[in-house]
């Protein structure tokens, strides 16, 4: 492989802008006999309540043999918003709530070998650098009743990937299921090393180990299967390649960022963002008031930075489809992320209402990955955000007050009760009382918490 320029060596850093990368990816596979479709809506087809969750969502009918594919080769961008953990966004490099999916889909068409070579093939125009490429395999699995996937390894071997860079591995990092009943099967995941200086030091250290070094930025899953209720898997008719690649972890890759949240999609809202906060020499006089900072760690003030950007980016995304802030379904996702980051706002000693001013940033770094519908919609959306933490402001005062009052138990334990009296009495959410109460080394004591919603609900139906 004759490949060699590496992606460091580029001399600007943002020649490959995110809408660059998109486009590229997809006139690539257009080139090569793929039908582009359009993104779908990032409120799932199936509930008023979700949001699509994967890039394959959409064409899970086609992939499970339900419905005939448009074409049999598929290409497209999705956005995907996952809240589940949204604790955890901002805790490494990667972890966002909504992220941009790019994706190939062979539905019953081409295999393993043409998908690894078109990955090669768009990785050399790309200009990946080959000597920090590690490949992940399936390494079988007794219980699903599979031996290694010696095929996938050939492929990679024939495509000049050298054997000690393919490591097997076991199912949970290897098969690919939706998590729970529908199309799976065993996949390959594409890695950068991107230096000792962003790993753990462990001896064990290598791709799938959950620090900063190894970033897997895409999967080509083999769809070959269908998992069932009980876990169990049958074959599927068609057999069907789905791949995604994430378009901020590329990105970050090629514009060589220290982070998804620091890429070109981010800067400029990061900038304001930056030019909001208090100087930090401002805020050392110790234990907070009013919600002032109070004694944030650096690591836990760079993490509150990432949430703030990565809430309103997707609040961009879910209120620029129309979704508005509410007590039910997808705008109940919206309040809470307008509400997460309006909390991390404070904590980082912004005493003011600000999320709105980061929105038109955010837009205009989006360029056209947003249409020009959605472009037009931010100026309602700056209006609705503005509005929405107006609202909270008075909540948020208070309840950080009173979190700042608790003197815990034994052990650093906060009573549940506590967080259950805040959240029903001040409309402060419990989630966001137990993260700050975290960063004061403190627990809840959730069964408690538990207890005492369960006593409200009980009172409130006997009424
Ligand atoms: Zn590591």
């Amino acid at each position: 492989m004759s490949k060699t320029k590496s992606m460091t060596q580029q001399s600007h850093p943002h020649v490959w802008s995110s809408a660059r990368i998109a486009e590229t990816y997809l006139a690539f596979f257009e080139q090569h006999g793929h039908l582009r479709l359009a993104g779908h809506p990032l409120a799932a087809p199936e509930n008023s309540t979700s949001f699509i969750i994967a890039g394959m969502q959409p064409l899970m009918p086609y992939l499970r043999g339900s419905e005939p594919p448009p074409a049999p080769r598929l290409a497209a961008l999705q956005r995907c918003l996952r809240t589940d953990d949204v604790e955890m966004v901002g805790s490494n490099d990667r972890k966002m709530s909504a992220f941009q999916m790019l994706g190939n889909w062979s539905i019953g068409d081409y295999g393993r070998r043409e998908a690894v070579e078109l990955a090669v093939e768009l990785l050399s125009i790309f200009g990946i650098d080959w000597q920090r490429l590690w490949i992940t395999t399936f390494g079988g699995d007794p219980s699903l009743n599979l031996p290694p996937d010696e095929d996938i390894v050939a492929e990679w071997l024939r495509a000049g990937i050298p054997g000690e860079r393919i490591v097997p591995l076991g199912a949970e990092d290897n098969f690919w299921t939706t998590g729970g009943p529908g199309p799976c099967g065993r996949d390959t995941e594409l890695f950068i090393d991107r230096g000792e200086a962003f790993g753990c030091g462990r001896q064990e250290c290598r791709p799938g180990c959950d620090c900063n070094r190894f970033l897997e930025f895409w999967n080509l899953v083999f769809i070959e299967f269908e998992q069932h209720p009980d876990g169990s898997i049958t074959p599927l008719p068609l057999r069907s390649v789905d791949t995604g690649m994430g378009l901020e972890r590329m990105a970050l890759l090629l514009q060589g960022a220290p982070s998804a949240f620091h890429i070109d999609l981010f800067l400029p809202a990061q900038q304001r963002l930056h030019s909001l906060l208090p100087n930090e020499h401002d805020s050392h006089d110790g234990h907070g008031h009013d919600g002032q900072p109070s004694a944030m760690l650096p690591a836990q003030r760079e993490q509150s930075q990432r949430m703030i950007v990565d809430h309103m980016r997707a609040a961009l995304f879910v209120g620029a489809e129309g979704t508005e802030p509410g007590r039910d379904g997808r705008g109940s996702v919206l309040r809470r992320l307008i509400r997460r980051a309006a909390t991390r706002g404070r904590l980082l000693g912004i005493t003011r209402p600000f999320l709105s001013e980061l929105l038109m940033p955010l837009a205009q770094a989006h360029g056209a990955l947003l249409s020009e519908e959605e472009q037009q919609r931010v100026p309602l959306l700056e209006e609705m955000v503005r509005q929405e933490e107006q609202r909270f402001q008075r909540t948020l005062t208070a309840g950080l007050r009173m979190l700042d009052s608790i003197t815990p138990g034994e052990r650093g334990v906060v009573p549940g009760e506590l967080l259950f009296q805040l959240h029903a009495e001040r409309g402060f959410p419990a989630d966001l009382a137990a993260e700050i109460l975290a960063q004061r080394g403190l627990q809840v004591e959730w069964p408690s918490f538990e207890r005492a919603t369960q006593a409200h609900r009980e009172v409130s139906r006997s009424r």
